[in-house]
């Protein structure tokens, strides 16, 4: 989609600190961390909201999980762990309106968030 952000990262038309890449993925650093670890975890396909997912989408979205776990593999978060979050709509406070999951790690969270 022409004006979302997150497609420009995509399309490598903005810069990112890309960490992760595959057909279907894309995971990079959040520009504006809450933890010391804070990233990004986005399907390449833009889909607004988990409100426009379609059945063919399962497979994309899966695949966004499973590359939370490769990463947080490769980043040594196995025992420590991490935190796999999605703002949905206005309330929950999304404002990039392509679906992405924020990997927060690194410090010990508090629940329930505010
Ligand atoms: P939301 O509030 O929609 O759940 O989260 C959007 C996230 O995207 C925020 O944490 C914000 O810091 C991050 N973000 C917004 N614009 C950019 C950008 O241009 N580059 C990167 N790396 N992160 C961004
Ligand atoms: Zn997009």
């Amino acid at each position: 989609m022409q004006d979302c952000i997150f497609c420009k990262i995509v399309k490598k038309e903005i810069p990112a600190e890309i960490v992760y890449e595959n057909d279907d993925v894309l995971v990079f650093k959040d520009i504006k961390p809450a933890s010391p670890i804070h990233l990004l975890l986005i399907p390449k396909k833009h889909i607004p909201t988990f409100f426009d997912l379609q059945p063919e989408d399962s497979k994309i979205i899966g695949e966004v999980q499973r590359a939370a776990a490769t990463v947080a593999r490769d980043m040594g978060l196995t025992k420590q762990g991490f935190r796999l979050v999605s703002n949905c709509m206005e309330d929950a406070g999304q404002l990039v309106f392509h679906i992405h999951y924020h990997m927060l790690a690194g410090r010990p969270l508090q629940w329930p968030p505010g």
